[in-house]
């Protein structure tokens, strides 16, 4: 009894032990009791498209998706995903067997990992990696074995991935795995020479790929993202995880998907069943809208994000950060060395008080907490007027 009441999680199994409350739920916290800008969690001060929202409520008004909707989604939701696929990258998935909706790409990732791991196996990601894949491999009994992404010595190639340490991790145990490009949080876009050699690797060694393709829309500069299904052997191998959140500024609607191959749809959509058999009804109506939106809508968000980039990172290096300019995603990873700091969690913890701004230590999202020690990420979602307030504040470190 005494080992269990002095745990301060007492009820949660061993296999969870180590995930308790997130960093963001504490940093949150924070912004608000200080009155900070939080640029701590990712999600936009802004909603999406008007039109989109307006979807929604017609859904809701004509009484479509109130009540459970089918297993794998709307059709017509799983047909727009299916012809974004095609349109955007060639590639053909069929609407009935290859596509699944999902509460979010937060279930795709624990449906997939449940799918697809067995107790034991070993499941290589990315690291820094987003903080629901340590837990969706720990919830399936996997082992994590992380690849860690390093700064490059040239200041604008950002973090990189190490081929051969990749090619190393992988080892007769290993059954998957898990990408992330655009990355969260470095903002690094894996080049198409890099795909190549993980889609050689996994064709060579036989894994499955998960692969979180989430801020596909969000890449800047000369950056650009193909999907890892597209190079070959990949397409019968690779679970392409897709969200409305990022793309649409919808985060709270969690409509998520998956495209794969029949047997992988299959495989996830008997886990999905019971984690939360359906969700999100009118919004999925909304979402199949929003996929249809012309060009204009996806060059115009991306237009307006890379502005936004470009405000919070010249305000980040003039107040003496180091920037990590992102090539995707939403989110700016900082080195604070330069300001005589090397601790970021001492860091975050400081800054609403010193600034009046809200980040989070990418440490988080390592198991190796040294290698992420001296980095900070900020998220730049939120209205310009706001990001040029927090560079304002950030002038006083
Ligand atoms: C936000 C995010 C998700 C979760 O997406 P939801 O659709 O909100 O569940 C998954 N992966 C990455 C990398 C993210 O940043």
């Amino acid at each position: 009894m005494a080992a269990m009441t002095s745990s301060a999680r007492p009820h949660l199994n061993r296999r969870l032990a180590e995930f308790g409350t997130t960093i963001f739920a504490e940093m949150s916290a924070l912004a608000v009791t200080t009155g900070s800008i939080n640029l701590g969690q990712g999600f936009p001060d802004t909603d999406g498209p008007e039109e989109v929202r307006e979807a929604a409520v017609r859904a809701l008004r004509e009484g479509r998706g109130n009540q459970y909707p089918p297993g794998p989604g709307i059709p017509e939701l799983r047909t727009a995903i299916a012809a974004h696929q095609l349109s955007r990258y060639g590639l053909s998935y069929d609407p009935d067997t290859e596509v699944l909706v999902t509460a979010g790409a937060t279930e795709a990732i624990a449906a997939s990992l449940l799918a697809l791991v067995e107790p034991g196996d070993e499941v290589v990601a990315l690291e820094p990696y987003y903080d629901s894949y340590a837990a969706s491999i720990a919830m399936a009994g996997g082992t994590r074995v992380p690849v860690t992404l390093r700064p490059h010595s040239a200041e604008e190639a950002g973090f990189r991935l190490d081929l051969d340490e990749l090619r190393a991790a992988v080892t007769d145990r290993t059954r998957l795995l898990l990408i992330n490009t655009p990355h969260n949080p470095t903002g690094t876009v894996l080049t198409r020479a890099e795909l190549a050699a993980i889609a050689e690797l996994a064709v060579e060694r036989d894994l499955l790929v998960v692969t979180d393709e989430v801020y596909e829309h969000l890449v800047f500069d000369d950056a650009e993202h193909v999907p890892l299904a597209s190079f070959p052997g990949m397409r019968e191998r690779t679970v392409t995880i897709g969200s409305a959140g990022k793309t649409f500024s919808f985060t709270g609607w969690k409509v998520g998907w998956v495209t794969a191959a029949p047997e992988l749809v299959a495989a996830v959509r008997a886990v999905k069943q019971f984690l939360t058999y359906v969700s999100s009804g009118p919004f999925q109506y909304a979402v199949a809208e929003a996929l249809a939106l012309p060009d204009s809508y996806f060059e115009e968000f991306r237009r307006s994000m890379l502005a936004r980039r470009d405000i919070l990172a010249k305000g980040l290096a003039e107040a003496g950060f180091r920037v990590f300019r992102p090539a995707g995603t939403y989110f700016i990873t900082t080195d604070i060395r330069p300001l005589g700091e090397k601790d970021g969690f001492a860091f975050c913890r400081a800054l609403p008080e010193r600034a009046g701004v809200v980040a989070i230590p990418n440490a988080v999202f390592y198991d190796d907490r040294e290698a992420g020690a001296p980095f900070v990420r900020f998220a730049f979602c939120k209205k310009e007027e706001v990001l040029r307030e927090a560079a304002e504040r950030l002038r006083a470190l």
